[in-house]
């Protein structure tokens, strides 16, 4: 018996084994050091009783301060930076006041307060309502992280006054140089659930404190930012470096992530997402990664038909403009066509001016009739409106255009919201619908009065390319195919 179910198990491991072997392995999740400066901390994410803030010193060694004041390494080297350059500046009566604060510390100050409203006749529950206003709860504090200050000067105390010091105005101006961040602005209350703190202040690190101060966001809007978009891209005016910083919903996401890695943080005190921040290849266009059109843009980049933003993103959900379909119109015609460069002449456009960027564009696209019908001129002059949202039809017309001498091949699609369009838009949309240039959305409508997206004219002059590149055919080519065409319909 023993032998028989021995042999048993043996075979159920085996099988196992089996399986196991057969099952993709799934890469080994990131199990590299996580901190905590991204980390959100409010009344809604709350640290937990035995978080205390890691590597805590005492800030008597880094700068003036009242009693003993602790927190995290790299808050209280920033803050050392910090308080050098503003004595240095002339403003030299900061002191910090509070920094670390324990979880059993909010307990102790939260229950005070409450006893405080019940000793003026408060029942437990309002008296539980008042404190929450005026004290965090126990383990909202982000004291508790290691990473916020408050701060003091010329004996204000906390108090709104602190804003109208020469130290409370420097920090205002210049703290985000140095990884932090005024945590309770002004007129943000309903936002971050605090009054107005001038002298609260939350290390983040950089690049992150530039960018919520050039954008004057909350934390809170900050990580939700990252949560939404998936990666920010950004140029530090501060470093010149251009960084990356991805949300990722999963350790196993971090090792993946282009750019060289320098930390990462958890997002919110759930611990369940992360903040990633990498130094990033200045062409690096963060936020195509994963993008449905990422490959086509990826081609179009590699050809200079389109270029991102000087903060390294392409912003691909974005409108497209006028003054932008005619360059990436014009950008594809030369490179499939290479016709002899001609200098500009005189456009009969009231609001464009020769040196404008895009005109020796818009003088191709005028010349070789690559213009959708609202932007030609029949007679006298019009205003070109170069910063106006391009709609579906006019990409269309301007773009079909590249298929001239070719046939429609009179395929199966058709679009029900067309049947009414004029002859010279049916025709535009057919052929690049023939070609497989363009689609319809789910209900078979091509939507003609809708804008359309930088990715969307991307991925169609990505396959205008890819259907045309070495490929245009001459003049009786085009002839041949009509021909052809002309026999396969019969
Ligand atoms: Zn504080």
């Amino acid at each position: 018996m023993i032998a028989k179910a021995s042999l048993r198990a043996a075979l159920v491991f085996l099988c196992v084994l089996f399986v196991l072997l057969l099952l993709p392995q799934p890469a080994p999740a990131y199990d590299g050091p996580v901190g905590t400066a991204q980390m959100l901390v409010n009344k809604e994410y709350l640290l937990s009783s035995d978080f205390v803030g890691g590597d805590l010193v005492n800030l008597r060694d880094y700068m003036r301060v009242n009693g003993t004041v602790e927190m995290c390494r790299p808050a209280a080297e920033a803050l050392q930076r910090m308080s050098a350059d503003m004595q240095a500046a002339g403003v030299t009566g900061l002191s910090g006041s509070s920094g670390f604060r324990s979880y059993s510390t909010q307990v102790y100050l939260y229950q005070r307060k409450i006893n405080q409203y019940k000793a003026q006749n408060y029942g437990q529950a309002d008296a539980e309502r008042l404190a929450a206003q005026v004290v965090a709860p126990p383990g909202a504090s982000e004291h508790q992280s290691g990473l916020a200050i408050d701060v003091t000067a010329g004996g204000t105390g906390l108090t709104e006054s602190f804003a109208n010091t020469p130290e409370g105005k420097w920090l205002a101006e210049h703290c985000w140089e140095y990884g932090f961040i005024l945590r309770y602005p002004q007129n943000r209350t309903a936002d971050t659930g605090y009054i107005y703190e001038p002298w609260h202040f939350r290390y983040v690190g950089l690049p992150h404190a530039e960018y919520i101060h050039k954008n004057e966001l909350i934390l809170e809007e900050y990580v939700q930012k990252l949560q939404q978009e998936g990666v920010i891209g950004m140029i530090s005016g501060q470093s010149g470096q251009a960084y990356a910083v991805y949300h990722c919903r999963d350790a196993a996401e971090i090792d993946a992530l282009p750019g060289q890695r320098i930390s990462v943080s958890y997002a919110t005190t759930a611990r369940d997402s992360y903040i990633v921040t990498t130094l990033a290849e200045a062409s690096t266009l963060y936020d195509i990664v994963g993008h449905w059109a990422e490959e086509n843009i990826r081609h179009l980049v590699m050809l200079d038909i389109v270029t991102g933003y000087t903060d390294n993103t392409f912003r691909p959900g974005r409108n497209i403009s006028r003054a932008e379909l005619v360059t990436l119109t014009a950008r594809t015609y030369r490179l499939l066509f290479r016709p002899e460069e001609e200098t500009p002449g005189y456009l009969p456009y009231t609001d464009v001016k020769p040196s404008d960027y895009y005109y020796a564009n818009l003088w191709l696209c005028y010349r070789r009739g690559l213009l959708p019908r609202s932007m030609q001129v029949l007679q006298g002059e019009a205003a070109f409106l170069p910063n106006q949202q391009v709609l579906r039809w006019e990409a269309a017309e301007a773009l079909s255009p590249l298929f001239s001498g070719f046939p429609e091949l009179g395929s199966s699609i058709t679009f029900g919201d067309m049947l009414n369009a004029s002859p010279e838009l049916r025709h535009a949309v057919q052929l690049l619908a023939d070609y497989g240039i363009l689609t319809g959305d789910l209900q078979g409508n091509f939507n003609p009065d809708a804008n359309i997206s930088r990715a969307e004219i991307s991925a169609m002059l990505d396959r205008i390319l890819w259907s045309l590149y070495e490929e245009a055919p001459t003049e009786e080519e085009a002839g041949e195919k009509n021909l052809q065409a002309e026999k396969e319909n019969r």
